[in-house]
């Protein structure tokens, strides 16, 4: 089987379109995918999730904060007429409107000025994000890549990293069961914990309701993917596996070139085979 769990659209911060996206999944001869814009949902309305040859989960990427740390929820299966998920969507993405006018505001404070809408010129109309921001940086010369964006501007700690509005781990994790979809921790070793640190987010994520997590994500050393399925022995957790592919000039995060997940995992797509 090949599964990816976890993709992006250019309705969050991808390169493709949802239609563009599912045709890459068909040629990739993927079996089963999830498409998770991050706090949106409007791919859905492109394509019919019955329309093709591999099953399409339904799924998000929730942001979210835990002590200070930004994380990512990722909802699986989610039923996407139900009300509590559409209204915690609608959030979401008030949320991250307002955190754009305030990394705007950060960045203004440093001189580089009118990024809003320099940002927004290199979204497709859906959510804004930072690699918004950094494209613009980047376009006006302010750094030369956009990973460096993140490391002068925008990353973990610096001044564009605006991270409490949005919605806590709780409320997301209710707003994906509401919709009868299961919570995947996305990316656990992307944040940097210390395991000490990591257990604790796993404990408080499983105490309001948290099922799963990535065993594999992007590319992973099979150490690290090893610990990981550990842990989710540990927690009695189910695991998912994605690629977080968000363009075809990413190679690292190739949409359906992920791993199997190792014998030991219980697969996350048991509950809805
Ligand atoms: P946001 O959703 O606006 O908080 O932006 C987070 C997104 O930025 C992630 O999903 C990645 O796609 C991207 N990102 C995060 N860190 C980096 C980095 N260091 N370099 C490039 N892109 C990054
Ligand atoms: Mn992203
Ligand atoms: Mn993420
Ligand atoms: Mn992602």
């Amino acid at each position: 089987m090949n599964i990816d769990l976890h993709c992006h659209t250019s309705l969050s911060d991808g390169t493709l379109t949802p239609t563009e996206l599912v045709n890459l999944a068909v040629q990739r001869e993927l079996d089963m995918l999830a498409i998770t814009d991050h706090d949106s949902i409007d791919c859905y309305q492109q394509i019919d999730p019955s329309g093709y040859k591999f099953k399409l989960i339904t799924g998000i990427e929730f942001s979210t904060a835990w002590r200070n740390t930004g994380v990512h929820i990722v909802g699986l299966n989610i039923d996407l007429k139900n009300k509590t998920l559409v209204n915690g969507v609608r959030r979401q993405s008030v949320v991250r409107h307002q955190r754009a006018l305030a990394i705007a505001e950060k960045l203004g404070q440093l001189g580089y000025s009118n990024s809003l809408e320099g940002a927004k010129r290199f979204t497709s109309g859906g959510q804004i994000g930072r690699p918004h921001f950094a494209q613009y940086l980047v376009q006006i010369g302010a750094v030369s890549t956009v990973q460096q964006a993140f490391k002068k501007y925008l990353g973990s700690g610096k001044v564009g990293d605006i991270k409490d509005q949005w919605a806590s781990l709780e409320e997301v994790v209710l707003w994906i069961r509401s919709a009868g979809g299961v919570a995947v921790l996305a990316h656990p070793t992307k944040y940097k914990m210390t395991r000490t640190r990591l257990c604790a987010l796993l404990e408080d994520f499983i105490a309001v309701g948290g099922e799963a997590m990535e065993v594999i994500s992007g590319s992973h050393t099979s150490s690290v993917t090893g610990s990981m399925a550990g842990l989710c022995q540990k927690y009695n957790l189910l695991a998912s596996l994605g690629s977080d592919f968000h363009s075809p000039e990413q190679p690292w995060a190739a949409l359906g070139q992920v791993p199997n997940l190792p014998p030991n995992c219980h697969p996350v797509w048991a509950r809805w085979q």
